[in-house]
């Protein structure tokens, strides 16, 4: 049995995280401040023993007895992460720099969840984790993006200097049951309009693309790279190359819900990516085979599941 240190372990993913590796057998401490995630996405979990809960924000320095910590804590929804953009920057800076002198002092392996933005508005189609990116530094997105980088700098040099067991993950667009239905993320904000039937929000003209991937093969890719040997830092992008238009995506949800929805086009976000796409060859290499198994098809059912669930019950 491991002793587990999963940070944003209320949030989307972590939660999904948590309960993998509980089902696993492992001891699980989930640590988060709540700005953004919620006790409901864990509440499942609060029976089990060896599930511990602590209420703590990382840009304070915390102590524990772990073999390994996973950093997820960091708001990821652009309004989110625009809310209080230099808590943001702090949380992945401050944030990193407490994990990583935690992992130091007790010798635990860390990974870091960095992400796609780190590439910024890439020049670049598909991505590979060989290109260095197209980040505006000053704009809107920086405090995540730029945030993001410095801890993934952070991770490489505490490898270095200090031989800290770390691995950096690039996450793509994720989705799944437990997102938050007022985030404001793409595919939150165009189910949730399509089953109350109000107009889907496009910014731009909707030919920008993303690729999404379902979180259950983003955990599956977590706990691989955890897993593998010393000598593997990342990063290594974990996504799926599935890759859509966001007008696309609008018209498969109106399908899918059987909407009256009509599509209205807003204004494009300052410094919007119009392009995203995962080259994973490294992680197929380096991760035992792994690559994504739900389609944007199955995802989106039982997020539209999940969805319609949650608002009959606001
Ligand atoms: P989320 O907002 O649901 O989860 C983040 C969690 O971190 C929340 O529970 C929040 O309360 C907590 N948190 C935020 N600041 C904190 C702080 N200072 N101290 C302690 N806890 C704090 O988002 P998510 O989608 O689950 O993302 C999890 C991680 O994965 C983030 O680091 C994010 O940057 C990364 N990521 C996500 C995606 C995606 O598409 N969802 C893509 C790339 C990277
Ligand atoms: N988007 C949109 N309508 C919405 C929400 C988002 O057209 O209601 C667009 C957004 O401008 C971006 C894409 O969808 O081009 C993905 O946005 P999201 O915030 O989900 O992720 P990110 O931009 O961080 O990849």
């Amino acid at each position: 049995m491991k002793r587990i240190l999963v940070t944003g372990g209320a949030g989307f993913i972590g939660s999904h995280l948590c309960e993998r590796l509980l089902k696993e057998g492992n001891e699980v401490i989930s640590l988060d401040n709540y700005f953004t995630g919620s006790k409901k996405n864990i509440i499942h979990l609060l029976d089990n023993p060896y599930f511990e809960v602590v209420r703590h924000d990382i840009t304070e320095p915390y102590y524990a007895e772990v073999d390994e910590v996973y950093n997820l804590a960091c708001p990821a929804s652009p309004i989110h992460y625009q809310h209080d953009p230099i808590k943001t920057i702090k949380t992945s800076v401050v944030g990193a720099t407490n994990m990583l002198g935690l992992a130091k002092r007790i010798d635990a392996k860390i990974l870091q969840a960095s992400t796609s933005e780190v590439y910024g508005d890439p020049h670049i189609h598909p991505q590979p984790e060989t290109y260095w990116g197209n980040v505006n530094p000053i704009g809107l997105r920086s405090c995540y993006d730029e945030g993001k980088r410095c801890a993934e700098s952070l991770f490489i040099n505490y490898h270095k200097q200090n031989d800290v067991r770390i691995k950096i993950i690039r996450i793509f667009n994720t989705y799944g049951t437990r997102m938050n239905t007022n985030d404001g993320r793409v595919i939150s904000n165009f189910i949730v309009q399509a089953l109350k039937g109000q107009d889907i929000t496009i910014y731009g003209k909707g030919n920008q693309t993303r690729s999404f991937q379902y979180v259950d093969d983003l955990v599956e890719g977590m706990i691989r790279m955890m897993n593998t040997n010393d000598s593997v830092t990342g990063p290594i992008n974990i996504g799926n190359p599935g890759e859509f238009s966001i007008l696309e995506l609008a018209e498969k949800i109106i399908k899918m819900t059987n909407s009256s929805s009509k599509i209205v086009f807003e204004p494009l976000p300052e410094d919007d990516p119009m392009q995203r796409k995962p080259d994973i060859s490294l992680a197929k290499k380096t991760l035992n085979n792994w690559e994504p198994k739900v389609s944007l098809e199955e995802g989106l059912k039982k997020v539209i599941t999940y969805f319609d669930e949650e608002l009959k019950s606001i």
